[in-house]
């Protein structure tokens, strides 16, 4: 059956207050549309706790720069609903902007701490924008549970910080990074990628996993990632913005692991910017 298609705070709310009628559970999948098999893990694991399921579908203007993609941003509101029909998802929450940001808005979320640096040298207001919009999804639809993606581990880390700090009665649940056979992490922005370019893009992930394995083995950190940037530069990055091991938790740098460290990278083919990371734990 076709999600119901919901483009105003009152219309998710009243659904969701005639399920919680129901004894139902809620989960939330906050997406920006253009949805890939990524975005469907997050829906299936979502599907998997029971209840009701929303997916909203919602380009956040407040997360892109001026010079940055929100106007070419792909979108497939048909092809969106017709995955979430075949999912099994129940509604769809789809409003315009400024259901969102209503004339007069003037609040904005700002999360400490995980934010600092990586995206944010890149992208300076792009996690004030995810803050302040999952902020109001969170508390528009209160759900049970709501799923973000390890693909993008700084927002997850934002997202756990900003629901624990104001008191969110919401779980986060993260959900791990769906890639291509090759490894390429599905994203939006692939279609971006020239068939050389996509020729090049899974070498990202590739040195992620020799970096890691390397940080496994008991090596530094700056060792580490100087070994991997170059083999990035060699693969054909043209850009690389950072590549760097930090706390698994508070993201901070670790020049030794000795905690459960992730491992992550943003490079540029081209136009495109591709992120992704690893998990790595200490050596025994
Ligand atoms: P976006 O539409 O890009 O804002 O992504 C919406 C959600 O899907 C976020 O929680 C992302 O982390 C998640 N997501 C995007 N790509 C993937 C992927 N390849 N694997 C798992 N989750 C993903």
């Amino acid at each position: 059956m076709a999600p119901a298609v919901l483009d105003s705070v009152a219309g998710l709310r009243g659904a969701v207050a005639a399920w919680r009628a129901d004894g139902l559970t809620v989960a939330l999948v906050p997406t920006m549309g253009a949805l890939h098999d990524g975005h469907m893990a997050l829906v299936r694991a979502a599907r998997a706790h029971g209840g009701r399921t929303v997916v909203s579908l919602f380009v956040n203007p407040a997360q892109f720069a001026p010079n940055e993609d929100f106007a070419l941003y792909p979108r497939n509101p048909a092809e969106d609903l017709a995955k979430l029909a075949g999912a099994g998802v129940e509604a769809a929450f789809m409003p315009p902007v400024d259901a969102i940001y209503p004339p007069g808005f003037a609040t904005t979320v700002h999360v400490d701490g995980v934010t600092a640096g990586l995206e944010s040298v890149a992208r300076p207001h792009f996690f004030d924008g995810v803050a302040t919009v999952v902020t109001k999804l969170l508390l528009q639809c209160l759900p049970d549970v709501a799923l973000f993606g390890e693909k993008d581990y700084q927002q997850l880390a934002t997202v756990r910080r900003l629901a624990a700090d104001l008191d969110i009665p919401c779980r986060i649940e993260a959900v791990p990074t769906a890639r291509e056979a090759d490894g390429l992490a599905l994203s939006s922005r692939n279609v971006y990628l020239s068939a050389e370019e996509r020729r090049v893009a899974p070498r990202l992930f590739e040195v992620l996993g020799w970096t890691a394995a390397a940080l496994a083995q008991g090596a530094k950190s700056s060792y580490a990632v100087a070994n991997g940037t170059a083999a990035l530069r060699a693969a054909g990055f043209t850009r690389i913005d950072y590549l760097a091991v930090c706390d698994a938790e508070t993201l901070a740098p670790v020049e030794r692991v000795a905690v459960p460290a992730r491992v992550l990278a943003a490079a540029w083919l081209g136009k495109t910017r591709l992120i992704d990371n690893v998990p790595v734990s200490p050596a025994d």
